[in-house]
């Protein structure tokens, strides 16, 4: 196992160490399908992980993942998405169709990330993170 590792993969182990926390299948199982896909239902998420892993270890999983930085949602509308935190993968936004429910994941803005930075500290806000979600309609949808 250790021969497989990615960098990532140590991360996770890393991170659920610190907190007293093993990395176990299941739990090895769910970063990678996280770290596979972009944002994804808990739905998508279920399905792709498959049958070893059962739906309330999974929903416990992401509660766990969610709790110490490792997974973050993203809110669409009412409902919500699921990815990898900005410390798992680089950080990003969203486009979301509201026809076919579709995400984006936008390119890197190097001139919208320095207007967010400065526009924080104009108001003397210290920012840590920021989520920023555009909903509309895509190009196959509009
Ligand atoms: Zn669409
Ligand atoms: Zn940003």
């Amino acid at each position: 196992m250790i021969a497989t590792m990615t960098p990532e993969l140590v991360k996770l182990k890393d991170t659920l160490k610190t907190n007293g926390y093993s990395l176990t299948a299941p739990r090895q199982s769910v970063f990678r399908v996280l770290s596979a896909h972009e944002a994804q239902t808990m739905a998508e998420l279920i399905a792709r992980v498959g049958k070893d892993v059962d739906r309330a270890s999974i929903y416990r999983i992401i509660a766990l993942f969610e709790a110490l930085g490792i997974a973050k949602r993203l809110p669409i509308g009412w409902k919500y998405k699921l990815e990898l935190s900005d410390d798992f993968i680089r950080h990003h936004h969203h486009f979301s169709c509201k026809k076919c429910g579709r995400t984006f994941p936008l390119p890197e803005d190097r001139i919208l990330e320095a207007g967010i930075d400065s526009l924080a500290i104009a108001q003397e806000f210290q920012p840590e993170e920021h989520q920023l979600e555009i909903s509309g309609l895509c190009a196959n949808c509009k």
